[in-house]
C-alpha cells in the first residue's frame, strides 16, 4: 500500500481505529504516522473546545437596534400582495419570501399579470 491509498482508505472509513489495510504500511511510513497523529491531536483539541453558546436575546435585539441606527439594515415598509402576484407565491415560496423582504418599493407597484 501506499500513502495516497492510505489516505484514501482513512478518508472512507476513518482512522480511529486505523483499518487493517493501513496499518502495515503506517507502522512502517514516517509521512502517514506523522499524519495519523496530526489527525489524532486535532480531534483531541476539537473536544476540548465548548460547545456553542447561544447569545442571549438582549445581544440580539441590541444588534438591530445597532443596525438600523447605522442604517445598514432596516425594517421593510412594504410588501409584496399575493393578490396582485400570486404566481411569485405558488412557483416558488422561497422566492416569495425573498421579493417580500428585499424588492424595492418600485418593483412591487409593478403587475405582471
Ligand atoms: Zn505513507
Amino acid at each position: 500500500m501506499r500513502c495516497k491509498e492510505v489516505a484514501e482508505v482513512i478518508e472512507q472509513e476513518g482512522f480511529s481505529p486505523l483499518p487493517d489495510a493501513a496499518r502495515g504500511h503506517v507502522a512502517g511510513c514516517a509521512a502517514c504516522s506523522a499524519l495519523i497523529a496530526d489527525f489524532e491531536r486535532i480531534v483531541e483539541l476539537a473536544h476540548e473546545i465548548p460547545a456553542e453558546v447561544e447569545p442571549p436575546s438582549r445581544v440580539w435585539i441590541s444588534l438591530r437596534a445597532r443596525l438600523e441606527a447605522e442604517k445598514i439594515i432596516s425594517e421593510p415598509d412594504y410588501v409584496v400582495q399575493t393578490q396582485s402576484a400570486p404566481w411569485i407565491f405558488h412557483a416558488t415560496p422561497s422566492l416569495y419570501s425573498y421579493t417580500t423582504l428585499c424588492l424595492p418599493p418600485d418593483m412591487c407597484a409593478t403587475n405582471p399579470a
